[in-house]
């Protein structure tokens, strides 16, 4: 490892952008932006092999932005991410990243939202377009979007747009770019499919891999062994003994997650399955929820939980342990962030013992093995933990949301004001989520209903709405 931190001030950026990068806090380069920004900016092509998180983003954008003539109004880059969140994700950030440069048009184009909209987003001249394969094959066939003027592609995740089945997509996509143009892929994992991707239409790319976190001494890792018969059930003797808020338990398949949320609520917790082929509706929802604190577990796959972000997770469960070490490094990653400490459980049964022998070689360091008997609440003197384990929150869900023009402030504002029933508080209020069609409150769990009520009496942006508890 090195001892100084990598400047990007040492690196052939404009000052405007140096001094951007500095006003958004970026003091050092994170290690993969120290890795593939010299490389990218070079013009080079560029496998990295990076998770979400850190900092990958503006090791694909730098780039970009660096080479994008704003006052040429032709789509000069484009990036292919496997998920709206993401698309959004990094459409935000990109544009945090632009703010140094003249007026530069980033639009997103993803599925589930009218064409019509985006077609005139296009009309008015788009610099760079971030979607998914599938909304921007579709603009291409109507010659809402030409490719002509491209000189940057960017796949990013691109092991999940493998996983998603988007292999043809993409290939069809980049034949439509001019073959003189540099492209850059982004993957967590390097599963093989990404060579065959590469061989088929990069240029000598240059491979980069940042070395894997060292075992995170700010996440403390257990292990339980279990059996067929116990694995489901130790979930809810987990959650009864160590009541977390928020808890993310990982499956290996979509079988499991449905057969685990089914249980969980049977035993009264509130638990949703994200999977990859949820509507992108059902799928909002369930992270909305999730998000808001009002709903305790999320039952996902590795799949379906890329480029999720969610903050303040107190516990990690594998449900399932991955054969990939790589995988279970990223996923008992999401607990522990920001210097806060985080537990991730990991429940494993005899005949995945090798697998977690490879995580134990991987992180160098040995597990730390529990037995499930010490979850008993009545033997921890813990008479609260055979209580319910409730959220915190309930979400109310508005019927309108961005198509309305519903602002997140517009709906605190209905429930703050004194007028047409009981005014709440800033705290009562939780996150407020407005996607295309719905908008999504947290509602501390006993104002809920009142708030709700009060939504359904009321106006938002003067107009009258539907609201319901979820
Ligand atoms: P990403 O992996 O691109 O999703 O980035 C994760 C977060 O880290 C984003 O909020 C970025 O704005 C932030 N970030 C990226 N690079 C840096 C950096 N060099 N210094 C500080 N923050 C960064």
């Amino acid at each position: 490892m090195s001892a100084l931190p990598a400047r990007f001030d040492a690196l052939p950026l404009a000052p405007a952008t140096l001094a951007n990068l500095q006003q958004l806090g970026f003091e050092a380069m994170t290690p993969i932006q120290a890795a593939s920004l010299p490389v990218a900016l070079a013009g080079h092509d560029l496998i990295a092999q990076a998770q979400t998180g850190s900092g990958k983003t503006a090791a694909f954008a730098l780039p970009l932005l660096a080479k994008l003539n704003p006052r040429w109004f032709a789509v000069q880059a484009l990036v292919l991410c496997p998920t709206r969140e993401l698309a959004d994700q990094v459409t935000a950030e990109i544009r945090r990243l632009a703010r140094a440069q003249d007026n530069i048009k980033v639009v997103t184009l993803c599925g589930g939202v009218a064409l019509r909209g985006q077609k005139a987003s296009l009309e008015h001249g788009a610099h760079i377009v971030v979607g998914t394969p599938g909304r921007i094959m579709d603009h291409l066939e109507r010659q809402t979007l030409t490719l002509e003027g491209l000189n940057t592609l960017v796949l990013d995740e691109a092991d999940r747009m493998l996983d998603m089945g988007f292999l043809e997509d993409i290939v069809t996509v980049a034949r439509q770019c001019p073959a003189e143009r540099q492209t850059l892929l982004f993957s967590a994992t390097y599963p093989e499919g990404i060579e065959k991707l590469a061989r088929q239409f990069m240029r000598d790319p240059q491979q980069i891999k940042v070395d894997a976190p060292a075992a995170d001494s700010t996440i403390e890792q257990r292990f339980y062994e279990v059996d067929r018969e116990s694995r489901l059930a130790a979930v809810g003797q987990l959650l009864h003994s160590l009541r977390p808020t928020s808890t993310i338990a990982f499956c290996n398949t979509k079988q499991q997650c449905n057969a685990l949320v089914d249980l969980l609520v049977q035993q009264g917790f509130v638990a949703q399955a994200l999977y990859g082929d949820l509507e992108q509706r059902e799928r909002d929802q369930v992270l909305a929820q999730f998000a808001n604190r009002s709903c305790s577990v999320l039952v996902a796959t590795d799949v379906a939980s890329r480029g999720l972000d969610v903050k303040e997770l107190d516990l990690v469960i594998n449900v399932d342990i991955t054969p990939d070490p790589e995988v279970h490094v990223h996923r008992i990653g999401r607990t522990g962030r920001a210097g806060e400490k985080g537990l991730a459980v990991s429940l494993a049964s005899m005949r995945e013992m090798g697998a977690v022998g490879k995580i134990e070689q991987y992180q160098n360091a040995p597990s730390v093995w529990h037995k499930l008997d010490e979850l008993n609440p009545a033997q921890e003197g813990k008479p609260q933990a055979l209580q319910p384990l409730l959220p915190p929150m309930v979400t109310v869900q508005i019927a309108g949301g961005r198509k309305e023009k519903i602002r997140p402030g517009d709906v605190l504002g209905a429930l703050t004001s004194p007028e047409g029933g009981p005014a709440f508080t800033r705290e009562q209020i939780g996150k407020i989520q407005v996607t295309e069609f719905c908008t999504f409150v947290g509602v501390a769990r006993d104002q809920a209903q009142a708030a709700c009520n009060k939504l359904n009496a009321g106006r938002v942006k003067g107009k009258s709405v539907r609201a319901r508890l979820l």
